[in-house]
């Protein structure tokens, strides 16, 4: 039976059609007809055939009316259908249904964009074949997991589109149970969540970048209420510390009762001003007592948080673990502080423990000794020997060394061969002799070393303290001094510092200091002295000589303070000036129209072994604009015999750059003959002292004729200095001696002075 069929007019039941009422159908059917009806039909119609022919007409009109409402229902929903598609297709979610075998029955615009295939192709292909294998457990889990509960879910997975490359989806699974189908169906909102799962896996990854970080930093962080003094400690502080989670701080007191005693003042001070200066960048370090027992170094780095109104409400303190840094540190400073050959302590330790040492003898009253301590002999062994051999010698002499004194005294290792002693607790200059004498001896016997028997014994210089000064370095400088002097006077033995020896120092402080102030305020002269042919009279060079005029009008000798100028080591800077000032002068005369003159500078044997001594000389000509070779050296036997085998080298290279070299002094010294036929040297200079005997024995020494000879059979030019006479000069004419030089020729002069003399000289000899 139809709906129709029981809702009738007749049946009197109101009905929905869902078009209209009923009554509602008959009265707008019913005021319908009244506009239509012709009131001149029912004249000629009975009664009951009027009524039935109303009825028709309205009944007729209610169908009418229910056609043309059901046309505009179907409009509307045609017009819903399409507005649905619409939806359906521009929804930015991707929507499927799947059917039996998770194939796709329907898809969207937006699923098949997802996808990245036309809707076309998705249709009868599993969902599956859509998922990464890696994921489709997860999906399958959801499937089986709503299949029984009916409740829909959720799942996150890798989907993979038709060309290739995979984007993450979100799939919300629920069954829609389809009237005019048997099987469920499932329908799925697929959307693309690929943005926020990469922003999650970056964010992930820096967590984790920074995690990281911060654990390789060992580097962590807490907070300060400054208002309230409570303490926030995040978790991984344990990691370094090792306390527990009820165990971390609270308050800041509790922190602070776990710093270092020695430390905490000092933080709660600098903390203390944070608060009250907090714009200032802090940054404190501490120990602090670690679960352990053990301190650990941190440092931390104080930031200010300020609340709303820009008031500073807490701290942040970002603090590392240092303790391995400070560990290598220390290591570092103990390293530095220890001689690595010998263990002792090396020079800044010395002086670091001196200074204890010197302010408890201060408090007590108490009197020191330092003892100057160097080997004897140990350059030749280890020359000899080689370093290796050095090197177990100064291991050996150091260990005996330190066993000779007492625990209290202190023994450091300041040079090559040099130890310094300082004794403690001594009663008097006894003492310290007893001392010395038990080195000495602890040193006297061989030592066996690489199957060789070595000696060694130690000359030793002491000064007391408070007797022959106050302060570490001056007494050291002092029993150096005295030390010196027991080398050259009796080696082997000790020498206390006395009253001359202290006069000595005294003077060579004064007169370094004066030294360093001339050369700054450039007091220095340089005056030129003659060397002439011997036969022909010429000019064949000069030799520059260093003067130093002082405020009185007078001049201080050079062998006055040349050998302060080499000990402290200001020697280099006064040649590289000796050096300027020579080129310099050799230039002028050639503008003054004299021709090239060679002048010979001395050089101190320290300036000869020095590493920049041919940079600083072949400088010197450049900045001048000359040749190198417009100077020639004078260098001495022992300058030559200090280190013989560098000493050949520098000379073969001041030959290479064409730099004549001169032995100066020959005959006083003790240069071996053979060593001397290796050397590139182009001179000898006889010793003035040598030249002198000739008038005061009345004869020429045995030694001159001997010098001459040994220079013709080396071919090597030889000059006699210090002619002051005729009869000096005839008896090296006499001779064949090459050159001569000397008061009675031409004294030292000034270089505007040497080129009145050079025109008139040559005007002479002409
Ligand atoms: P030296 O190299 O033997 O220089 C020659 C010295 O003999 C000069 O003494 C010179 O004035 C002196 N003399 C020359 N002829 C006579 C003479 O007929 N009679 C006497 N009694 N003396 C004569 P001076 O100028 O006092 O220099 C002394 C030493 O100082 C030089 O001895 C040299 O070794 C050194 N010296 C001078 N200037 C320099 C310099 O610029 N650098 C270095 N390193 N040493 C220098
Ligand atoms: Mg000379």
């Amino acid at each position: 039976m139809s709906k129709k069929d029981k809702t009738g007019p007749e049946s009197g039941v109101p009905v929905t059609t869902g078009l209209g009422s009923e009554p509602d159908l008959r009265q707008r059917a019913e005021a319908r007809l009244a506009g239509q009806e012709n009131p001149g039909m029912a004249a000629f119609m009975s009664e009951p055939t009027e009524r039935l022919v109303h009825e028709l007409r309205v009944h007729q009109i209610e169908l009418e009316l229910q056609n043309e409402e059901l046309r505009r229902a179907h409009e509307s929903l045609e017009a819903s259908r399409a507005r649905y598609f619409d939806l359906y297709d521009l929804a930015p979610v991707g929507y499927l249904t799947l059917g039996d075998a998770d194939r796709i029955q329907e898809a969207n615009l937006a699923a098949a964009t997802l996808l990245g295939s036309s809707r076309d192709h998705l249709v009868d292909h599993p969902l599956t074949r859509f998922i990464l294998p890696e994921d489709q457990d997860i999906y399958y889990n959801c499937r089986r997991e709503l299949g029984s509960t009916g409740e829909p879910l959720s799942c996150e997975l890798r989907l993979r589109r038709v060309e290739g490359h995979s984007i993450w989806g979100r799939l919300d699974i629920s069954l829609a149970l389809e009237e005019r189908s048997d099987q469920p169906l499932w329908r799925v909102i697929l959307i693309d969540i690929t943005a926020r799962k990469d922003g999650e896996q970056d964010l992930i990854d820096t967590r984790e970048r920074l995690r990281r970080v911060a654990e390789i930093a060992e580097l962590t962080f807490w907070e300060w209420d400054v208002s309230t003094n409570e303490v926030f400690f995040p978790p991984e502080w344990w990691r370094q510390t090792g306390y527990a989670l009820g165990e971390l701080p609270l308050r800041l007191g509790d922190w602070t009762a776990l710093l270092h005693p020695e430390d905490r003042k000092r933080i709660l001070d600098h903390l203390k001003h944070f608060v009250e200066a907090p714009g200032t960048p802090g940054e404190i370090q501490y120990r602090l007592r670690c679960k352990d027992g053990i301190y650990r170094w941190f440092v931390a780095r104080l930031e200010a948080i300020r609340d709303a109104r820009g008031v500073l409400a807490r701290v942040l303190l970002v603090h590392q673990d240092v303790t391995r840094r400070k560990e290598c540190e220390d290591q570092a400073v103990r390293l530095a502080q220890h001689d690595p050959l010998t263990g002792l302590p090396s020079r800044a330790l010395l002086h670091q423990l001196a200074d204890h040492m010197f302010a408890s003898a201060r408090r007590s009253g108490r009197q020191l000794a330092v003892l100057f301590v160097d080997l004897d002999k140990f350059k030749p062994i280890n020359d000899l020997y080689g370093h290796q051999v050095g090197d177990q010698l100064l291991q050996a002499v150091a260990r005996r060394l330190r066993d000779a004194f007492r625990a209290e005294d202190l023994v450091a290792r300041v040079g090559g061969d040099e130890f310094v002693a300082v004794l403690a607790n001594i009663r008097d200059g006894d003492d310290a002799a007893r001392a010395a004498h038990t080195a000495i001896e602890a040193l006297t016997p061989a030592h066996r070393i690489a199957g060789l028997e070595l000696f060694s014994l130690p000359s030793i210089g002491i000064s007391l303290f408070p007797r022959d000064g106050d302060s570490i370095d001056g007494l050291i400088q002092r029993a150096d001094i005295a030390m010196y002097h027991a080398k050259q006077t009796c080696p082997g033995h000790y020498q206390f510092v006395t009253e001359e020896l202290n006069q000595q120092a005294r003077t060579t402080l004064t007169l370094e200091s004066r030294l360093r102030e001339g050369l700054k305020r450039e007091e220095f002269r340089l005056v030129y002295q003659p060397v002439l042919d011997t036969k022909s009279g010429g000019v064949t060079g000069v030799e520059a000589l260093l003067r130093w005029p002082l405020a009185d009008g007078s001049e201080m000798a050079p062998l006055a303070f040349l050998p302060v100028a080499e000990s402290s080591g200001l020697i280099h800077e006064l040649g590289h000036w000796v050096f300027q000032e020579a080129c310099r002068q050799h230039q002028t005369w050639r503008q003054n129209g004299l021709p090239p003159i060679r002048v010979a500078v001395n050089v101190s044997a320290r300036q000869f072994h020095h590493q920049g001594f041919q940079q600083q000389l072949t400088a010197a000509a450049r900045m001048a604009g000359v040749d190198p070779t417009a100077l020639s050296l004078e260098v001495s036997e022992a300058a030559l015999m200090q280190d013989p085998k560098a000493s050949r080298q520098v000379l073969k290279e001041l030959k290479q750059l064409g730099v004549l070299v001169a032995l100066d002094d020959f005959g006083m010294g003790y240069y071996s003959l053979g060593e001397l036929e290796n050397l590139p040297l182009s001179r000898l200079e006889i010793n003035r002292t040598l030249v002198q005997r000739l008038s005061v024995e009345g004869r020429m020494p045995a030694i001159v004729d001997a010098i001459l000879c040994l220079g013709r059979a080396l071919r090597l030019d030889i000059t006699a200095v210090g002619i002051e006479n005729e009869e000096d000069l005839e008896s090296f004419r006499h001779r064949d001696c090459d050159q001569v030089q000397g008061f009675y020729l031409g004294v030292p002069m000034s270089g505007d002075h040497f080129t009145d003399w050079y025109r008139e000289h040559s005007a002479v000899v002409q």
